[in-house]
């Protein structure tokens, strides 16, 4: 069974979304105390001025605390919404509401606008839309191309209470609407130039739409930067395996998932999502409604705590807070209860199991492979000296029983590294020789207390122009370097 060393964060990683409960700098600073490793921006309710702003606060409260932190931009994507609305519209079963193909539109009666006025050549009749994250449903009976602009009618089935921009969801319908929108190439932009170390993409429909953010990337001159497709959408299930050969990592967004399949496939879709970002070797966060009710309350409930416990068996490398600690009542408890949670889980007879069994038969470097046999045969520290942060995942992604830790010469990898499930990064000298870097790195590792002079550890790493991990030492610690 394995055991968390002393000091040492929980194995699997927790994301928290910064909203206005979170984004002051004590409340942010006792986010990172509390375990959060991920500070999620949510490029739907940040402007750029917030985008550039809370960047550099994360990176000013994680200096302070010593601790490397990664920040996600998740930018907004192609969310459909209704307009602006005089006033919330109270819809019942049976009445029609008609959306007119416009931004704006007279807010009379029962006629709302949208955020893509292109829907009404995307939808059928007999089509069934969402509202407010599947609150309110209705059926497309009439759309009327020759009005300028063009109308479509939807009975609602389910009624409910209708406000300005809430989301509407098209389930099963393949929109024409682009992946990345102009808002979301200029918060990639700003992203980019603040120094994000991950972009989520929403919305994801194929491999293409990730080949178009890493794309544009490139012409922004880091290619480099992961990408997290965020898999809400079923054709993006269907699509998983492509997805995920392009893709960084995935996101289990369970919030827009729910609405676009039936709610009872997400459980079996999540356990897929996850199957498969083992299989590739992919980075994975379980995200939405995880402690739902401590948006309001400082306690969760069992099946909440379940939830978050059974997606850590499921093999998550990190757990997602949104509302609980954007807008939430109890930010810090809720980072706290997952932090309790992981450590419950991860110290139960469960975890490597379920962990080992999960990793069975995914490819990996020859001494990678031998490596994790080496600290399974007999536990001991794992340091793996990585320059991209490729061989740390890689090792990652194998769930080794022994701690991890990824010596890096290069901050941003570092940061970038604290998503990562079991890691512990840590900033090194930039060598010129294999010897100089493990004496050096080792030397460090010492000093921060993570091995101890007489202890027998297992480094992997890689040479210069060589792909993939091609170094494998077995080493007891001394005083005198390596
Ligand atoms: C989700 O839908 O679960 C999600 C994480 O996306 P967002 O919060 O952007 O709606």
């Amino acid at each position: 069974m394995y055991e968390n060393r002393p000091g040492l964060e929980t194995r699997s990683k927790i994301v928290a979304t910064l909203g206005p409960a979170s984004w002051n700098e004590p409340a942010l600073s006792n986010l990172l105390r509390a375990g959060v490793d991920v500070c999620r921006i949510n490029g739907s309710h940040a402007d750029r001025a917030t985008i550039r702003r809370l960047v550099a606060d994360v990176r000013s409260a994680a200096a302070a605390l010593r601790r490397h932190i990664a920040v996600l931009l998740d930018l907004q994507g192609p969310k459909i919404r209704v307009g602006e609305l005089a006033s919330p519209l109270a819809l019942r079963g049976g009445d029609t509401l008609t959306i007119v193909m416009a931004e704006s539109c007279p807010a009379d009666g029962l006629r709302v606008g949208t955020t893509w006025p292109e829907m009404a050549a995307d939808l059928v009749v007999g089509a069934r839309l969402l509202f407010a994250d599947g609150a309110l449903s209705g059926i497309v009976t009439d759309i009327r191309h020759e009005c300028d602009p063009a109308e479509v009618d939807v009975q609602i089935v389910d009624g409910g209470v209708l406000k300005s921009h809430q989301g509407i969801n098209l389930p099963g319908i393949a929109t024409s609407v682009p992946s990345l929108t102009e808002k979301d190439l200029g918060d990639v932009a700003v992203g980019v130039e603040a120094g994000v170390d991950y972009l989520a993409l929403s919305f994801v429909r194929s491999a293409a739409d990730v080949v178009a953010l890493k794309e544009r990337l490139a012409r922004l001159g880091r290619p480099e930067l992961p990408v997290i497709a965020k898999i809400e959408k079923p054709q993006a299930v269907a699509a998983i395996d492509e997805i995920l050969v392009v893709a960084d990592g995935v996101m289990v967004a369970r919030g827009d998932l729910g609405v676009e399949v039936q709610l009872e496939e997400v459980p079996v879709l999540q356990k897929r999502i996850l199957a498969a970002a083992r299989r590739h070797r992919r980075l994975a966060i379980t995200a939405t409604q995880m402690l739902d009710s401590m948006e309001r309350n400082p306690r969760p409930t069992r099946a909440e705590t379940t939830d978050v416990a059974n997606a850590i068996l499921d093999g998550t490398d990190a757990v997602m807070l949104s509302g609980e600690t954007a807008t939430g009542s109890h930010p810090i408890e809720a980072v706290r209860t997952m932090d309790s949670i992981a450590r419950s889980v991860e110290s139960s007879e469960f975890f490597m199991a379920a962990e080992r069994r999960s990793t069975d038969g995914a490819p990996v470097d020859v001494v990678i492979r031998a490596a994790v046999a080496a600290v399974a045969d007999r536990p001991r520290p794992l340091v793996v000296f990585t320059l991209s942060g490729a061989t740390a995942v890689k090792v990652s992604k194998t769930r080794p029983i022994s701690p991890i830790f990824a010596c890096t010469p290069d901050l941003h990898v570092a940061d970038r590294l604290a998503l990562c499930w079991g890691v512990t990064p840590v900033v090194v000298e930039r060598t010129t020789s294999t010897d100089a870097m493990i004496a050096s790195g080792v030397d460090v590792l010492r000093e921060l207390g993570h091995v101890h002079v007489g202890e027998e550890i297992v480094v992997v790493g890689g040479r210069a122009h060589h792909a993939g991990a091609n170094l494998l030492v077995f080493m007891t610690v001394t005083t005198s370097g390596y």
